[in-house]
């Protein structure tokens, strides 16, 4: 199913969560991301347009202030993410470089997908871009985002950004095989779902423990972004980035995730 899935899909918007690029040191990890350049690259010589969401700046921003790691208020996180941001697309942009692969950075809040006129002019830069075979790599505006106004985690914006591009699917990778009929973290005999044919009934079949194990792991979002994209027909995958290779072995059905398919 998984193999399938990216088969046959033409738009693919991939997630990339801040575990995925943050290696053990907690620096940022550039041998994962050139490694998936590679595989991104190879994806698009065979017909295929990626989106990009990444998150990320804070880490990056770390990486290049370490002496702001016990900064906590919010100005001080802000810069970092002003700092980090640049890092994280110099970053990016040498990784998809060295694939002859140029990106375009965009960043995004709450208030955007809310606006009409600011939803059609995403929607034609994002075609725009992507005709021109570039890579955009999209992010949510944390310089300007205080609470009130944001999207507050990055799979609500990759699943309203492949609803706004009209991807055929979007894939988020995690540091987690995928959905779990329980915590993994916790219990070691959770069982992986492979696939989730009724979204709406999964209640049913997954348990949820206590609340936390879906409220605080941060699979709630993972499930509602999955909502969010089933609504309007598109699938999604969520799988492990973290493992080698990870985007052509599930383009060959070599590494195992869940795919959603039915709202
Ligand atoms: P990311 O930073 O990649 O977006 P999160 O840490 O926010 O990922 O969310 C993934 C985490 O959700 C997993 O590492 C796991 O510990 C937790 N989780 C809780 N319940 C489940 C479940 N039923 N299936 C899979 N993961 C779960």
């Amino acid at each position: 199913m998984i193999a399938h899935l990216i088969e046959t899909a033409r738009k693919i918007v991939i997630k990339i969560g801040s575990n995925t690029l943050a290696d053990s040191a907690g620096r940022i990890n550039v041998s994962f991301m050139e490694e998936f350049a590679v595989q991104a690259a190879h994806l698009t010589r065979r017909g295929k347009q990626i989106v990009l969401v990444s998150s990320g700046a804070q880490v990056a921003g770390l990486s290049a202030m370490d002496k702001w790691e016990r900064k906590k208020d919010l100005h001080y996180r802000q810069a970092l993410c002003a700092v980090g941001q640049v890092e994280l697309m110099a970053a990016w942009s040498r990784a998809f470089g060295s694939q002859g692969i140029r990106i375009g950075q965009i960043l995004l809040t709450r208030d955007d997908f809310g606006d009409s006129i600011r939803t059609l002019n995403m929607r034609n830069t994002l075609f725009t871009l992507v005709d021109e075979g570039i890579i955009p790599i999209i992010n949510e505006n944390d310089t300007v985002g205080v609470e009130e106004i944001k999207i507050g985690d990055n799979d609500t914006l990759a699943a309203q950004t492949a609803v706004l591009w009209s991807a055929d699917l979007l894939i988020l990778f995690s540091d987690i095989d995928g959905l779990y009929d329980k915590n993994p973290k916790e219990y070691p005999d959770a069982a992986l779902v492979k696939e989730v044919k009724q979204l709406s009934s999964l209640k049913d079949h997954i348990s949820m423990g206590n609340s936390n194990d879906f409220g605080t792991g941060g699979i709630a979002t993972k499930i509602e972004a999955a909502a969010r994209v089933l609504a309007y027909g598109i699938p999604m995958i969520l799988a492990h980035g973290g493992k080698p290779g990870a985007l052509e072995a599930l383009a060959s059905g070599a590494q195992e995730a869940t795919a959603f398919i039915g709202p």
